[in-house]
């Protein structure tokens, strides 16, 4: 999954200090989302995976409790720390990222209009998104392309601007989109200057039953199965001008400094990816935490050779080295998403590197909570192989591992690395 918006998000309460003692609120929260996790979505994540089906009945279960809507949102964004974020995604995907994904991807929609869009555009699209928990909805974020993956500068669609009509036209073909196609809400990135790369791009919001706008096919999936994801087209999809996210007047702006080669722009929106990447870091986690606790409480029961399995050094270590890993990923989830609410400069690309870290760790830990577990790993029958499986797009959506390593290199040296 991939970001872009127009601005970073604001810091209103820019001295927020950062305290690894939770407060009240953010230990309520997790332990909300963890009751919800673990009694909801945890028991529900074997046969979603199996259905390979959207799981509107759990959506709308988090719906009715407040976990998912407009306020639910507002309330975990509004911490003037910046940890509820983090906190509620690895709580929630600790129970099972299929279900996870397909309850955060609308969020992620949510956080581009949030990030790039005006207090009008926030308040008329953003509830939409959700729907209302009789009546819920997806929302789903489109920059991805066949051809424009990692290279998002080479984005194909585009966004022409019908001046008579005041209308904006779109065309092209939207890949890998999670939730694309049964949205209500589409925020599409689309060039409309190509000449420009990603700096002659702007993000449109598209409502629901729009003409012109049709689903592809739907992937078949590895991992998080249960999370929605296909092709999106776009045949002269007509919208109004004003659901250009940020309005024209920013926009013609932004092509003019653009067009004079001034740099301003491409930094705020490096900013915004640092912002929202430890977010995606924070589920992750979740899931190496799943498979770490999971692992653990296995390897006290199992016995062989006449002694519990983690009385041996190997197993022991394993599980030592998995704790460990986790809690340094959860800290450089944390810092980042503390730098991203305050507003302090990612100086070193700290959120792209919260998300590598965690990422990777996720990976690695599935995979050895699998050995712990020997052959009863490798099967159905067991959580520990979903949650490899799930893990594994960690390492890819979002920036993939190479290029969250290309960003982080360019931060610390100034050069322009390939
Ligand atoms: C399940 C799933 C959900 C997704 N959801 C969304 C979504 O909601 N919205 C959206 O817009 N996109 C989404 N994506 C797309 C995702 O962001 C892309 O798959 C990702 O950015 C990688 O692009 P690509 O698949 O085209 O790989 P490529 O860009 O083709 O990369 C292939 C390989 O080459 C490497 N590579 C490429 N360039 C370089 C370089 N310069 N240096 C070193 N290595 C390089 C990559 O790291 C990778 O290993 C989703 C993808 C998946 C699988």
């Amino acid at each position: 999954m991939t970001t872009t918006a127009d601005s970073a998000p604001s810091a209103d309460s820019a001295q927020a200090s950062f305290s690894l003692e939770l407060s009240e609120d953010q230990r309520d929260v997790r332990e909300w989302v963890h009751g919800f996790a673990a009694g909801v979505v945890r028991p529900a994540g074997s046969e979603w995976d199996e259905r390979e089906e959207t799981p509107w009945p759990i959506i709308q279960e988090a719906a009715k409790i407040g976990l998912y809507g407009f306020e639910g949102f507002a309330q975990f964004w509004a911490d003037p720390a910046g940890l509820t974020m983090p906190i509620v995604n690895e709580e929630l995907f600790w129970g099972d990222a299929g279900i996870g994904m397909s309850i955060m991807g609308t969020a992620l929609a949510a956080a581009s209009i949030f990030g790039s869009g005006t207090p009008e555009q926030m308040g008329e699209w953003i509830p939409q998104c959700f729907g209302t928990p009789d009546d819920v909805k997806v929302a789903s974020f489109c920059v991805s392309e066949p051809d424009a993956g990692s290279d998002v500068s080479a984005l194909r669609t585009t966004a022409r601007y019908d001046e008579a009509k005041d209308e904006w036209v779109l065309n092209g073909q939207k890949a890998w989109a999670t939730n694309g196609g049964i949205a209500a809400v589409h925020v599409v990135v689309a060039s409309v200057d190509r000449e420009l790369g990603s700096r002659g791009q702007a993000a449109f919001v598209i409502g629901p039953d729009t003409p012109g706008l049709t689903q592809g096919t739907k992937v078949s999936k590895h991992g998080i199965r249960a999370s929605h994801t296909a092709d999106v087209f776009l045949d002269d999809v007509r919208i109004p001008g004003r659901q250009l996210l940020g309005g024209k007047e920013k926009l013609d702006a932004r092509l003019a400094r653009a067009r004079e080669g001034t740099r301003s722009k491409s930094q705020a929106a490096m900013q915004t990816f640092e912002a929202t990447r430890p977010i995606v870091g924070a589920q992750a986690i979740g899931i190496a935490r799943a498979a770490y606790e999971y692992a653990l409480e296995y390897a006290k029961e199992r016995r062989q050779f006449g002694r519990a399995i983690i009385e041996n050094q190997s197993i022991a270590f394993a599980l030592a080295d998995m704790k460990m890993e986790i809690d340094c990923a959860r800290l450089l989830v944390w810092r980042a998403s503390w730098m991203a609410r305050t507003g302090q400069t990612f100086t070193a690309a700290e959120g792209s590197m919260s998300k590598l870290k965690a990422g990777e760790v996720a990976v690695a830990a599935t995979e050895k909570a699998i050995q712990i577990l020997g052959g009863n790993g490798y099967t159905r029958e067991f959580p520990v192989e979903r949650w490899h499986r799930d893990a594994k797009i960690y390492t890819i959506f979002e920036g993939t591992s190479e290029i969250q390593r290309l960003v982080i290199a360019r931060a610390i040296s100034g050069m322009k690395i390939a």
